[in-house]
Order: C-alpha cells, then sequence, then structure tokens
C-alpha cells in the first residue's frame, strides 16, 4: 500500500467534512439536476416478512434466529447504494434495500436487521469469522474471492469508471492515467484492475472512496476509481465539484456474500432475490435509491445458482 497508517488516519478525519461542505454547497442545484437529497422513506417498498420461513440446514440463519437478529455488513459512505446518517445511524441506499428484501423473505422483519460497516479489504475475513451473517455492499462476485466465500445473486451489474473534478479535461478513459495520481480502495476489484492493466498510473489505495473523494476534491489525486454505480452517487451529491467520465471499463456483477460452507443460506438468498425482482419490490427500491442518482436501470441479470461446495 502507497500510504501510511498516520495519513491514512488523518484523511478519515477530514474527509466527510469536505465532501459534506461541498454537497451542501451543491444543494441549489440546475434545474433537472438530482436530487441531493437521500431516498424518500414513503418512496420505499415495504417488504413482507415470512414468518413461516425456516431454514434448519443453514448455520447462519439458525444462528441468527436464536439471536433474534440478523447482522449484515454493508458500506456507509456510498451515496445512494449504502449510507449511514450520522445524525441517527440509519443505513439507506439499494444495497441496504436488498438487504432488508432478502432479509425479510428469511423471517427477519426491519427492526430485526442490523447493519455493520465492513471496508472492501475486510470483506472476506468478516464473512469467514461469522462477525456478519451476509454481506451487500457492492460487492463483485468473482473466481478469487469464491475459494473464500459464498455469493447469492448477482442482483445487478455495475462497471468500472473514473471521477474526476468538473475542471479536469485531461482524463476521459483508463488509457488517459499514465502518470496521474488514481485513488481507489484497497481490496477492491477496481484497485486490482488499475495495478495490472494500467501500471503506468501512479495509483493510491485507502480504506474507503470517500478519502478518495476527498483527495481528489483536495486537488491530492486526479481521478477516483471504482464502479460507476459509486462513483454517480458522489457526482450526484456535487454536481458543481465532480463528474464521472468515459465509459465502464469493466463488469462488476454484485453479488450477497455467505460464508463459503453454507449453501442453503446461499440458495435462500438466491430466490429471495427473484421472487423480490418478480413482484417489482427490486425495481421499486431501485427508483426509490440508486435511480435518484440519474443511473439508468439496467436489468438485473439473471441469478447463478451455482452448485454446492
Ligand atoms: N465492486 C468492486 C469490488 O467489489 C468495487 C466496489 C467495492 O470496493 O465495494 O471490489
Amino acid at each position: 500500500m502507497a500510504v501510511g497508517t498516520r495519513r491514512i488516519r488523518t484523511a478519515l478525519v477530514s474527509a466527510p467534512l469536505v465532501l459534506l461542505a461541498v454537497a451542501s454547497g451543491a444543494g441549489c442545484g440546475k434545474p433537472g439536476s438530482p436530487p441531493v437529497k437521500g431516498p424518500e422513506p414513503d418512496a420505499l417498498p415495504r417488504y413482507q416478512v415470512d414468518h413461516t420461513f425456516r431454514l434448519p440446514g443453514s448455520a447462519t440463519w439458525t444462528a441468527a434466529r436464536k439471536r433474534g437478529h440478523l447482522v449484515v455488513g454493508a458500506k456507509e459512505d456510498q451515496p445512494y447504494m449504502g449510507e449511514k446518517d450520522p445524525a441517527n445511524g440509519v443505513y439507506s441506499g439499494f444495497d441496504i434495500e436488498i438487504a432488508k428484501m432478502t432479509a425479510a423473505s428469511l423471517g427477519f422483519g426491519p427492526a430485526a436487521v442490523r447493519f455493520r460497516t465492513i471496508a472492501s479489504a475486510n470483506r472476506e475475513t468478516a464473512l469467514q469469522n461469522g462477525q456478519i451473517d451476509y454481506y451487500v455492499g457492492t460487492y463483485t462476485i468473482n473466481a478469487k474471492r469464491k475459494r473464500l466465500v459464498g455469493f447469492a445473486g448477482p442482483y445487478y451489474m455495475a462497471g468500472q469508471s473514473l471521477l474526476v473534478r468538473s475542471d479536469e479535461h485531461g482524463i476521459d478513459g483508463p488509457r488517459d492515467l499514465d502518470g496521474k495520481r488514481v485513488c481507489s480502495a484497497a481490496g477492491s476489484t477496481p484497485y486490482q484492475r488499475i495495478k495490472d492493466d494500467y501500471p503506468r498510473a501512479e495509483l493510491v489505495a485507502y480504506d474507503t472512496y470517500s478519502v478518495c473523494v476527498d483527495n481528489l476534491l483536495t486537488y491530492q489525486v486526479d481521478a477516483v476509481t471504482t464502479d460507476d454505480t459509486i462513483l454517480m452517487g458522489y457526482a450526484a451529491k456535487a454536481p458543481d465539484a465532480l463528474k464521472v467520465v468515459g465509459r465502464p471499463f469493466s463488469k462488476e456483477p454484485y453479488g450477497i456474500g455467505v460464508p463459503r460452507d453454507d449453501n442453503a443460506l446461499r440458495f435462500a438468498l438466491d430466490d429471495a432475490i427473484v421472487a423480490h425482482e418478480k413482484n417489482g419490490d427490486w425495481r421499486k427500491a431501485y427508483d426509490a435509491t440508486l435511480g435518484l442518482s440519474g443511473r439508468k436501470p439496467a436489468p438485473a441479470p439473471a441469478v447463478d445458482r451455482y452448485p454446492a461446495n
């Protein structure tokens, strides 16, 4: 990693403040610009809780049932996807809705779902050591991760993209990154792709993308790279200061991470995703969250119910 712990800590403390200042400055917006507010609670669907649901074959579900609530890993600084309100600790966003709708199918109402923020680099360990029951947070399904955890889904398809300052005119795609400072999150697929495929970029890693955005706004880096879903959320919150450029240059199918051996839980979550896509909850949740960033709804990819491990 290119950065020392002290610098990470400093950046972590200052980041939300800078972004908040920019976001509230942009609050008045131009006509037609997306709203800077979070999802309207009234617009969110209510999910039918299946109180008759039982899953004795799943050690994870059984332990959660005994405990009385599910612990779901999530992100807390990704606008419209997974965002925690610092005032009241409430999480919101498309990923949060995916967590709630699938939890309802497993018999857990919204009050019985507790969210826990886990950074990109720590997801596999959190699932392996039982810190969380499952994880919903812009988590790309890939072969390397599948050796460590299981994935239900996919429930969404994103693509890697670039976020720059509005006054930047020299960066339109990953080929323009030669000699530029580019920031991404440690342990993420976008970080790895720049490292492997665009080695001339000067890559910087932090724990979270909001720290990268802070560094972008303060001219310490030239671009932030990760999924378009995440970047469009930041751009929508600060449309005068930030823009997403170029076309997505990867495919990032989002899955729900589960403990690797808990096939019963994985299949139950697959079923839940399909059911909520069919009954319209998925689309309603999308419109009330990620749709507010101005991102058009990409059709949900088919669930890949791969055989038991
Ligand atoms: N989807 C990518 C990944 O799973 C980037 C977003 C993230 O870090 O959560 O690594």
